[in-house]
């Protein structure tokens, strides 16, 4: 039967066609006590060469198209599953005390990892996240749930699934996935974000999609508004491939902005950059006309391994970045690297996070990197190294203090003299920025503006921050709200703020992408709007058609109003003057 249904519009695009639906089962532990123990540790033992057999093939599949350092992460795999000790110890459990095969497994992995996580040995103590991982995969086998693999998808697959997870998200079928739907998750959540510089059309926060939709299903996704239809009528399938079609002209018409500067009809430029999360995002950049990078989410290259990245590893991705960001004529772009930004709603598969009950607002970013020093400065050496191949500037996340920002600045002194020390060369000028996300920098600007080079807004966190309201939370999206006064006020404050004490300040959360709050932006005097790539072209043409003193003029109408309903009356008002 024909269903719709209605969820935020979180990457924009259309899509038609078949339901993947990714939802596991929950793994039930049979506790009871069972005198078949022979048929328990055969159970156990059939579990384990299933499992080796899978990940042999994920490892063949990984190094086809990642190649063989990345499909070596699961030889590691596999000697952990094999691990005799291990084995040992779940055999005699069975036998001693009776209990099946996975209720034996799961007490056996619980004491294996307690005590791997107890060990002094960092690289051990990290161990017992792949031991979780590899045990799940077991357990599922020894009860014969099937474990789902995002990365083959069959064709045309709209993957509807509870929530997406980073990694789910970086694991997709990109050659198979045409759009994803989600029952939980907002605009700014990460998964949403990685959608958009994927360039994938996603739908979330639809409440219970999951209940409502089969395998396989015919779907149609409208991430232009929202919108979801299940079990499509041929006039709807019609009626949407048309509308997906128009969606990808009015792309490519926009694309043919891609060399002009973002320029007001007064001769007022402001940088046209974008985001990235990996070095691979750096060909939809270029493409899509960005003057440079605003942001580079640097934690997802160590959300991609089974380990912190190396210093190598970390210089070669920012060196890759920083050579191809370039201008026709050679010229280096700006290249702003955020320190890695780990906790939240971000976690390490290899990092023991401790169970927060407000992960926002705990142990994240900058709060880890100061507690581990040896996490920033390896990832600073990495930055200094590269800086010597392109124009990169360091930008530090999660600020709330002077202190921070003085430690890290030493932090980078530190690095800096041994380099030197070293005889290897870096941009002894390089910039360290950071990161307006709290109201405690916003509202303070000028004051950081004397101990750093430049700032750019996160707005998705600001926004958070100031009104307390989950950004992830579905339930309280209809409070998350950028244009509440409150939030602008902090806005202006930093801009404001960073004019005052002589530096620069851009944009890099996903409100600098947002058509309809350019000119707002422009007014407050923005100098550089960083955005999904995607967005690139619609907010340069925004800025070829206004000019400097009417958009200042709109701030300041805006500025005096006290609800986001006027706030938002006067911008549309503007928005269609000027631009139609
Ligand atoms: C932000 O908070 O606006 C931001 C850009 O950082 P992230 O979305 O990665 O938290
Ligand atoms: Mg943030």
């Amino acid at each position: 039967m024909r269903k719709f249904v209605k969820g935020i519009d979180a990457s924009p695009g259309v899509a038609v066609g078949k339901v993947f639906l990714y939802k596991e089962e929950e793994l039930f532990i049979d506790k009871s006590e069972c005198s078949n123990v022979e048929v328990q540790k055969e159970k156990l033992i059939e579990g384990r060469e299933k499992t080796k057999e899978q990940l042999l093939k994920i490892r063949e599949k990984t190094a086809r198209q990642l190649g063989e350092d990345k499909a070596a992460i699961f030889d590691g795999h596999i000697t952990l599953l094999e691990d005799e000790d291990l084995f040992d110890e779940v055999i005699e459990l069975i036998e001693d005390e009776k209990i099946t095969a996975e209720n034996a497994l799961e007490q056996g992995i619980s004491g294996y990892c307690d005590m791997l996580a107890n060990l002094e040995d960092e690289y051990l103590r990290e161990r017992a996240a792949d031991l979780r991982d590899i045990a799940k995969r077991w357990l599922y086998n020894i009860v014969g749930i099937e474990i789902v693999d995002l990365s083959s998808l069959p064709a045309n697959s709209i993957v509807v699934a509870r929530d997406l997870t980073p990694s789910d998200t970086a694991q997709l079928d990109l050659k198979n996935v045409v759009a994803f739907i989600t029952d939980i998750g907002g605009k700014t959540a990460h998964s949403s974000i990685m959608a958009r510089s994927l360039e994938i059309p996603a739908v979330v926060g639809t409440g219970n999609i999951t209940e409502l939709v089969t395998n396989e299903a015919p779907i149609v996704v409208d991430a232009l508004s929202g919108d979801v239809i299940i079990n499509p009528t041929e006039e709807d399938v019609e009626k949407y491939s048309k509308k997906r079609e128009k969606y990808l002209e009015e792309k490519e018409l926009l694309k043919q902005l891609k060399d002009k500067t973002a320029t007001s009809k007064d001769g007022v430029t402001v940088g046209a950059w974008a985001n990235i999360g990996s070095p691979k995002d750096v060909a939809g950049v270029l493409r899509n006309g960005a003057n440079g990078v605003g942001l580079y989410r640097t934690e997802f290259l160590f959300m991609a391994n089974d380990r912190f990245p190396t210093e190598d590893e970390q210089f070669e991705a920012y060196k890759v970045v920083a050579e191809s960001m370039k201008d026709e004529n050679g010229k280096s772009y700006p290249v702003t690297i955020r320190t890695m930004d780990i906790g939240g709603d971000k976690s390490l598969p290899y990092m023991e996070l401790p169970h927060e009950e407000n992960p926002f607002l705990g142990w994240r970013a900058l709060r880890i990197c100061l507690d581990r020093p040896e996490i920033l400065k390896t990832q600073f050496r990495a930055l200094l190294r590269a800086s010597a191949f392109g124009y990169i500037k360091i930008m530090l996340p999660m600020v709330i203090s002077i202190e921070e920002c003085r430690k890290s600045k030493a932090l980078l002194e530190e690095c800096k003299a041994e380099l030197r020390a070293e005889g290897i060369k870096f941009d002894e000028d390089i910039q360290l920025g950071i990161m307006i996300e709290t109201p405690a920098t916003a509202f303070r600007a000028k004051w950081f503006a004397q101990e750093v080079d430049f700032f750019s807004i996160g707005t998705n966190d600001l926004t958070q921050y100031t009104l307390a309201v989950d950004r992830g939370n579905e339930r309280i999206s209809h409070l998350y709200d950028t244009y509440n006064p409150g939030v602008l006020a902090a806005i202006k404050a930093a801009i404001d703020g960073a004019h005052e004490g002589g530096i620069s300040i851009s944009m890099c959360g996903e409100f600098a992408g947002e058509a309809r709050a350019t000119a707002l932006l422009f007014g407050m005097g923005l100098d550089a709007f960083s955005m999904s790539a995607i967005s690139v072209a619609k907010v340069k043409k925004n800025i070829m058609a206004m000019d400097k003193a009417s958009a200042e003029a709109l701030v300041e109408r805006v500025m005096s109003m006290s609800t986001t309903e006027e706030i938002l009356a006067e911008i549309d008002k503007y928005n269609e003057e000027l631009l139609g």
